[in-house]
Formats: structure tokens, C-alpha cells, sequence
């Protein structure tokens, strides 16, 4: 009965091709559920522009924000080595090695220097999509190095943290960096230079546990989740509901965690005014 056979192939090629030519130009706001175009979002630095929900932006893109045009990085080349060769559902090294091409930067963190409106700074600022901008040795020595760069040249510091917090996979290696840019921080206060900690969604672990919470002015992004362990965790320590909005750069100002809520269009100007403050 060739009545029901379908002779011919069928036309699903054409549906696949439709797919692709609208993949992707579109999302979900993870803010207000509305959709929202790509090109809307990026030409707005990544913030909606319907409800203002801050996306992640790059590193790069964080330093082309908030420093002049001209400003150069330093110690780029430095990598991590696996040294513990830690192997989970993946393998350390093959993020480590597949990573840098992928993403373009060889580490979680970027080191710059240059100006801020007119002052000379030294600005460092975490990038997220390298393992969750996880601090390992590299990212540790990286941060110290911008502290002490910032003591030798006399310049004030500005830190973007944006990570999950110590990287698991170089272990005690990992958390012993807290210690280690603390005391290069401390460093710096003695020198009495100012150092502005930026906080964007999310700034969690070891990173809040350490430098993200010592700046001189400590500055969060609107909406953005700012703790050490995580909701759950503290929950069933405490047995107890945490309240609404636990954890968001809002609840922190309210309690004296965290001293403003900057919107990502503001940061330069906010940071700029503030340096200017410290100086006088
Ligand atoms: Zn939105």
C-alpha cells in the first residue's frame, strides 16, 4: 500500500536550518522573564533593558569599562600547573589546557594598569567563564602582584571579584592565597593607598572570605549574590529559614556588610569621585 508510505524524504533539513538562523538572538531575562534581544543586552552592557538585571560581562570587557583607553596588562602570561593532578568528572588539566584558547584568557583573572578618569591605578578583574573564576595559585599571586605593584608605584587599586572562590582543584594551595593577599592588602593600607573592591554577581567563598570584603570602599553591583557557603549549607547548619533576599548586595548595605550598590553605568564615575575623595 503505497497510500501511507512516504515516498519522499521528509522536510525536516528546512526545519533544522530555521533553528540556526534564530538561535541564540533571542533570550529569556533571567531578571524579568521577558525576552530580550541580544543586541539590545550588549549594547547596553549587559544590563536588561527592561528590568535592569546585571549580566556578567568579560573581564577585558570590565576593564574597557572602567579604565581609559590605553590601559595594558601585565604578568599575562602566567599559568597554573596542576599540582596535585586532580582529576574529577574532568580532568584539571585538560580545562587548563583546553580553556586559554577557548575563552582567551590564560587565567581567571586579568591584571591591568592605567588610568581611571585621568588617575593612575592598578586595576585587577576577575573573569567568570575561566572555571567559575575560581582562585587557585596563579589567580592568588596575580592579585598579590597588583597589590604590590600598586604599593611600588603609589598607586591606588581597584579589584572586580566575580568567582565562586577557591579553586578545589589546587586544594590547600587554593586557600592559601586568602592569607597571602590579605597580608599584601594590609601592605597597602600601611602605605596608605586606597583600594576600591568592586563586588558583581557572584562574589562567593574564598573571595568574599579575603580581599572582596577588605577595600577600603567595598561596592556591589545591583542584585548581586555576595556570601561565603551558600544558602542550603547554612540553613541546615542553622536550622533555621533564612530570610528574603539573603545573600543580594540589597540585604548586605542594609547591614552594614557592604557600603554601596553601584549600577554597572555608574561604577566609573562612583569610583572616580571616590578616588578623589581618598586623596584629599
Ligand atoms: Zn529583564
Amino acid at each position: 500500500m503505497s497510500w501511507f508510505k512516504r515516498d519522499r524524504k521528509a522536510i525536516d533539513s528546512s526545519v533544522e536550518d530555521r533553528r540556526v538562523l534564530t538561535e541564540g538572538l533571542w533570550i529569556k531575562c533571567e531578571g524579568c522573564r521577558e525576552p530580550v534581544w541580544k543586541k539590545d543586552l550588549e549594547a547596553n552592557t549587559n544590563i536588561c533593558p527592561k528590568c535592569g538585571f546585571h549580566y556578567k560581562i568579560t573581564a577585558r570587557e570590565r576593564l574597557d569599562l572602567l579604565l581609559d583607553e590605553g590601559w595594558c596588562e601585565f604578568d599575562a602570561g602566567m599559568r597554573s600547573t596542576d599540582p596535585l593532578k586532580f582529576k574529577a568528572a574532568k580532568a584539571y588539566k585538560e580545562s587548563l589546557d583546553s580553556l586559554p584558547s577557548r575563552i582567551g584568557v590564560r587565567e581567571a583573572v586579568l591584571n591591568a594598569e592605567g588610568t581611571l578618569a585621568g588617575m593612575a591605578v592598578i586595576a585587577a578583574a576577575m573573569e567568570y567563564s575561566f572555571i567559575g573564576g575560581s582562585m587557585g595559585s596563579v589567580v592568588g599571586e596575580k592579585i598579590t602582584r597588583s597589590i604590590e605593584r600598586a604599593c611600588s608605584k603609589n598607586r591606588a587599586l581597584v579589584i572586580v571579584s566575580c568567582s565562586g572562590g577557591a579553586r578545589m582543584q589546587e586544594g590547600a594551595l587554593s586557600l592559601m592565597q586568602m592569607a597571602k593577599i590579605s597580608a599584601a592588602l594590609a601592605l597597602l593600607d600601611k602605605k596608605g593607598l586606597p583600594y576600591i573592591s568592586v563586588l558583581t554577581n557572584p562574589t562567593t567563598g574564598g573571595v568574599t572570605a579575603s580581599f572582596a570584603m577588605l577595600g577600603d570602599l567595598n561596592v556591589a553591583e545591583p542584585g548581586a549574590l555576595i556570601g561565603f557557603a551558600g544558602p542550603r549549607v547554612i540553613e541546615q547548619t542553622i536550622r533555621q529559614k533564612l530570610p528574603e533576599g539573603f545573600q543580594r548586595a540589597e540585604f548586605l548595605v542594609d547591614h552594614g556588610m557592604v557600603d554601596a550598590i553601584v549600577p554597572r553605568k555608574d561604577l566609573k564615575n562612583y569610583i572616580a569621585t571616590s578616588l578623589r575623595f581618598f586623596k584629599e
